[in-house]
């Protein structure tokens, strides 16, 4: 298991932790200035600055990425499908523009939350048949651009409006089944707040294998949790054994960066300088 204490070279900033604080030229800048090697972006914070400019202030930085935040929504009605496919393909020409490892996807849910505007349904095994035709059709576009696609599994909660493969096992599922032959071009992207309460973990992580290990998003799971989505918590200060996880993920091999990724309300309200010396601090104590 590597040693974080020393420094935070391994250290990556999901940039949605400081997302109400500056847009993205201001988070690089202050990712530089703390000395943070790498960031992963979100598409609406690339495209409030556009692109090309993100593209140059990421190469001017020095700084890597450890992902690209986000693509997938793929459940929609039939009048919704092909935008969906298109906005899905250009998240990948983005990823691949700022020099992605990986495109992260959040799969979708139920169509009406998805794709907003498509036909209204409960029927959760059309969308988990519609996730994974989409990611089918979407593997063959990023094979093509040399970007890998990162099915991120989250927490059941969000299962109608996020994601609808909830687990580590349903992931890797989809991936044996669109990759059998391990091709490669496809795996996980492994957040703990999705998937630390689930009994199968340590038996999925060793499953994954190396190869399929995409990315590490790290945070906490507060007690109580007061916002399904806006109350993650800073490392340290929530019940997930972080250090075991990493050590069952980094027995793989993995060699990336340990993504920092919090939405809340509650860190959004602090300075950013302050969060990132918090993350850098935490990360070298308790990640
Ligand atoms: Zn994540």
């Amino acid at each position: 298991m590597r040693d974080l204490s020393a420094d935070h070279a391994l250290l990556s900033l999901n940039t949605a932790t400081v997302r109400k604080q500056g847009d993205l030229l201001a988070i690089v800048e202050a990712c530089s200035r703390h000395g943070i090697r790498a960031i992963s972006p979100w598409r609406d914070q690339v495209a409030a600055v556009g692109l090309d400019r993100a593209v140059r202030a990421v190469k001017d930085a020095g700084l890597r990425l450890s992902g690209y935040c986000r693509g997938g929504m793929f459940p929609a009605d039939g009048a919704h499908r092909e935008a969906a496919r298109d906005d899905n393909r250009r998240a990948v020409d983005e990823a691949a523009a700022l020099g992605s490892p990986c495109l992260v996807l959040v799969v979708g849910g139920l169509p009406q939350f998805s794709r907003p505007g498509s036909a209204p349904s409960k029927d959760l095994p059309a969308a988990h048949a519609a996730v994974e035709d989409g990611i089918a059709e979407l593997l063959e576009y990023g094979r093509a651009a040399n970007m890998p696609l990162a099915i991120e599994p989250l927490h059941p909660m969000y299962a109608a409006d996020r994601a609808c493969v909830n687990t580590l096992k349903h992931a890797l599922d989809l991936c044996d089944r669109l990759d059998p032959a391990r091709q490669g071009g496809l795996g996980v992207a492994l957040d703990v707040y999705h998937v630390w309460w689930d009994p199968e973990l340590s038996a999925q992580i060793l499953r994954c294998g190396r190869e399929r290990m995409l990315a590490y998003h790290v945070c906490d799971w507060l007690v109580p949790t007061r916002d399904l989505l806006l109350d993650r918590g800073m490392m340290g200060d929530g019940v997930i054994d972080l250090r075991r996880i990493r050590g069952e993920v980094e027995a793989l091999g993995f060699a990336g960066f340990v993504e920092v990724e919090i939405f809340s309300n509650d860190w959004w309200s602090r300075s950013m300088d302050e969060v990132i010396e918090t993350c850098i601090a935490r990360h070298r104590t308790v990640v």
